[in-house]
């Protein structure tokens, strides 16, 4: 059977690898070694492209290589670049379609070190980077011009958790001969089918959701397949042209995999095995998460203690029917809420004890911080108002526990405010 037309599930256990031909393992071996050993021709026509192989770990591994694989095969698509971590993933899309004088266009709704890398990293490399209203479809057409490389947003904002719609948007980018870059590390390729919403490069830190159980750091870079390479060539960074010139729509993968491998962005074998062994299990801990997060949100939306519950399922929600029709009627794990004040927050946050104080999300545990002055801490107010972040809110990445001891645990941290 061809491994396209197989489930979701079957290809997120089988994709990629076939037993060891010398052992029979089963599970992808973790090829420990920094290099490979080869006869002077076959280095040579590995090095050139002429024929499959390895030859570095920090330009390729097997392992590595499996989890692209797999990887590519959930999301239908045309190739998979694994790197160190899911900022990684960003940095090295940016170091390969944008290069100084040119523009990108993004939305505000941002995770706080992409935040910071835009603001404090790519603008100094005198990218200019555009920020819009994540959920104004018409303010991402007004930001754009002839210099414009790329749209990005994340497909729920963090920490605001707004849902923008991401077929308009790529409609825009598509219109002006860009791709639409998403990060959709809250919602996985298991909520959201890359392709059929119009994205042509995913990334995603594979540290969250698809590895789960907060055991490695890592990130990938998807090429959906929808993005016309040859279209992006006049003004893209050298590395990109001439990709693109020697293997057309193949380029846009063999650029991103130059970037990494120069810049050392390299994925270790040992976290790519462990996020193969957890990408196995992604939709059972997925239809957990979210039903988990609906239970917490709709308990914490009732509470009087609680003055704003954002969670893209419940029914108030302003992008609700936007996500729903986005993400198959399911809203992934990330819940916030507003106590009121910095002193309320801390203190429930103390009171908890099931649920960690811990900056990471999409672990088995529940996790809660207040990112304010943590993971948002280099913001202005100014900045922070606009993000939607606030002393007194708390973001929750709801984890696998029973619903009925997450609810008890908030329940009697409530009680103590
Ligand atoms: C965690 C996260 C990242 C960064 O991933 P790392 O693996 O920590 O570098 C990027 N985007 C989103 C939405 C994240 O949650």
């Amino acid at each position: 059977m061809n491994g396209d037309a197989w489930s979701f599930d079957t290809r997120a256990i089988h994709s990629g690898y076939t037993p060891d031909s010398d052992t029979g393992a089963t599970n992808v071996p973790i090829y420990q070694s920094a290099g490979f050993a080869h006869d002077p021709d076959t280095l040579e026509a590995i090095f050139n492209g002429r024929q499959p192989g390895f030859y570095y770990s920090r330009t390729g591994n097997p392992t590595v290589a499996a989890l692209e694989q797999r990887l590519t095969a959930l999301e239908l698509g045309r190739g998979a670049v694994c790197v160190s971590s899911g900022m990684a993933a960003i940095m090295t899309v940016f170091c390969t379609l944008a290069q100084s004088g040119d523009n990108v266009v993004v939305a505000k709704s941002l995770f706080g070190s992409t935040y910071y890398l835009f603001h404090g990293v790519i603008a100094s490399m005198g990218i200019d980077v555009r920020f819009v209203d994540s959920t104004d479809v018409s303010g991402y057409a007004a930001a754009l011009d002839a210099r414009t490389r790329f749209v990005f947003l994340e497909a729920i904002g963090n920490p605001k958790l707004d849902v923008p719609d991401i077929r308009a948007i790529a409609d825009v980018a598509h219109a002006h001969g860009i791709p639409l870059v998403v990060d959709t590390t809250f919602v996985t390729p298991y909520l959201a089918q890359s392709q059929s919403l119009g994205i042509d490069i995913v990334t995603v830190a594979t540290t969250k959701y698809l590895c789960g159980g907060g055991l490695a750091i890592g990130g990938a870079i998807v090429d959906t397949g929808l993005f016309h390479w040859p279209n992006c060539i006049s003004n893209s960074p050298d590395i990109l042209k001439t990709a693109v010139g020697k293997l057309g729509e193949l380029g846009g993968m063999a650029a991103f995999k130059k970037v990494r491998g120069t810049t050392g962005n390299s994925l270790a074998a040992q976290n790519a095995f462990l996020t193969l062994k957890g990408v196995e299990t992604l939709s059972l801990r997925m239809d957990r998460h979210c039903s988990n997060a609906m239970a917490v949100a709709t308990y914490l939306d009732q509470h009087p203690a609680v003055t704003v519950t954002q969670y893209p399922g419940l029914s108030t929600h302003a992008d609700h029917a936007v996500a729903t029709r986005q993400f198959g009627g399911r809203y992934g794990g990330m819940v916030t809420l507003r106590l009121g004040s910095k002193a309320r927050a801390y203190a429930f946050l103390n009171a908890l004890t099931v649920i960690q104080c811990l900056v990471n999300l999409g672990d088995a545990k529940t996790l809660a911080v207040c990112p304010r002055r943590t993971i948002y801490r280099d913001l202005t107010d100014e900045q922070a108002t606009e993000a939607g972040v606030y002393d007194d809110l708390i973001r929750l990445s709801v984890g696998l526990e029973s619903e009925a001891d997450l609810i008890a645990d908030l329940t009697q941290a409530l009680e103590v405010l």
